[in-house]
């Protein structure tokens, strides 16, 4: 671009500015950092840009953990963090890490980004808004001259939906079974990884401990309706839930449809209807925001003529609170009991290893997310996720938040996964907002 063009154009959008490097650590006189925005249609561009890797043979979207897609979508969005001067580098654990110094290097970073693989048949916005939204914070710096106090981290995690695999390996939880787990794209964990470039050999190398980081801010969509039925702007995120899976298994009697009196029968689909039944009862009795579900049945042997001997089901149980998830699952328990012995059918329940802890965002983010929205004139709502995140690990080592935008429709891993380029630039400048907050301190962090 010519400098005259350059000049002309950054009055407008502010484009370009960082080919010309950051010359200095003072603001310049463009804007002041309280009245920085980000560039809306750079963002939006760079989704679509970004949405091209990994379609498949039917247009549809695979960016698939480790797969071609993946691989792709990662050089350029590496790409593009070496233009924005990051210097980004991969660790052992395959996350893409670009830092930034800050004018005192004795400082943690402030640390944020998401994530950009998507489920089979996935959407654009899951995890690509708060990648680019993250990048887009360092351009927008960089075309200010503006030197944070803390140095700065964008993080772009690997395979998050398959496990949040990148973050568990960043808090020392990726275990040698962990790495040997199949992943969707047919791979190993382990290998997965070293198709990124990360080095499953040395795991730990990647580990970060309790006070590594200053702060982690993750801007992520909604994935549920709430916020647009609501008609709000911004999502303040107090936690991310706890979840248990239980496999529970009816066992009646299997016997001859026809020649079996109603009254003789140990009918175990019965049972597992009332206590589906039961299950949502019980969830609705209790006020809150937890979340109850039957999402998978099997019924033996399963013919029409043959009363169902046994049943299996799925039930999981997310709260934010584990105490909520015990009560409510106690509950559930005696109302078993009371079908059990009305049915004449045993009920046994087996808690799955797959237990995910609740993990509670910082409060004093929470207040700053919702301070700087404020200042924008955007509406919020304090709401908890019900879907899982990175950030749940990373809670764990340092003051965590996350800033959700509405996903339209509510619908998420699906390819009409949807959010306006406006609400993503919301939500990227109250990100932007909250970590020049946080670079100036914040009580409480
Ligand atoms: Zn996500």
């Amino acid at each position: 671009m010519k400098r005259k063009a350059f000049i002309k154009n950054s009055a407008l959008t502010a484009l370009g500015m960082t080919a010309f490097g950051i010359k200095s650590s003072f603001s310049n006189s463009m804007a002041s950092a309280d009245t920085l925005k980000v560039n809306e249609q750079r963002i939006s561009n760079r989704i679509f840009e970004l949405a091209k890797f990994g379609l498949d043979d039917k247009g549809r979207g695979y960016r698939v953990a480790y797969t071609k897609g993946d691989i792709d979508g990662r050089v350029w969005f590496m790409d593009l963090m070496k233009k924005a001067g990051l210097n980004p580098t991969i660790d052992a654990a395959g996350n893409i890490i670009g830092k930034r110094k800050g004018k005192n290097a004795s400082l943690k970073p402030i640390a944020f980004g998401s994530h950009i693989d998507m489920v089979p048949d996935g959407g654009n916005y899951d995890g690509p808004v708060g990648s680019l939204g993250a990048l887009e914070i360092i351009e927008v710096l960089n075309e200010h001259n503006i030197i944070t106090e803390h140095p700065l981290e964008v993080i772009i995690f690997s395979n998050e939906e398959g496990g949040t695999i990148g973050s568990i390996g960043m808090v020392g939880r990726l275990t040698p079974q962990g790495l040997q787990q199949k992943s969707q794209s047919g791979l190993t964990m382990a290998e997965g990884i070293k198709a990124i470039g990360g080095n499953p050999d040395n795991i730990e190398s990647c580990v970060r401990h309790k006070g590594d980081m200053h702060a982690w801010l993750e801007l992520h969509i909604e994935q549920g309706g709430i916020l647009e039925r609501e008609g709000l702007k911004i999502g303040v995120v107090e936690g991310i839930v706890g979840l248990r899976h239980w496999i529970v298994t009816l066992e009646g009697f299997a016997n001859h449809a026809g020649t079996t009196p109603m009254n003789m029968r140990q009918d175990a689909l019965l049972a597992a209807s009332k206590f589906i039944i039961a299950v949502n009862e019980v969830v609705n009795s209790v006020e809150g925001n937890h979340v109850g579900t039957v999402g998978k049945i099997s019924a033996q042997p399963g013919a029409y003529n043959v009363i169902p001997g046994k049943v299996v089901l799925g039930l999981e149980i997310r709260d934010l609170s584990d105490d909520k998830i015990d009560m409510l699952f106690a509950q559930m328990e005696k109302r078993a009991a009371t079908i059990a012995n009305e049915s004449k059918v045993k009920i046994n329940f087996e808690l799955q290893p797959n237990a995910s802890i609740p993990a509670l965002t910082n409060k004093a983010l929470q207040q700053t997310i919702n301070n700087a929205s404020k200042e924008l004139g955007l509406t919020t709502k304090f709401m908890q996720s019900g879907a899982g995140h990175d950030s749940q690990e990373i809670a764990v080592i340092a003051p965590s938040a996350m800033i959700f935008i509405p996903s339209i429709g509510g619908i998420s891993h699906s390819p009409k996964e949807f959010s306006t380029t406006l609400d993503i630039a919301n939500g990227a400048n109250v990100l932007l907002k909250t970590i020049l907050a946080i670079d100036k301190g914040i009580a409480g962090l």
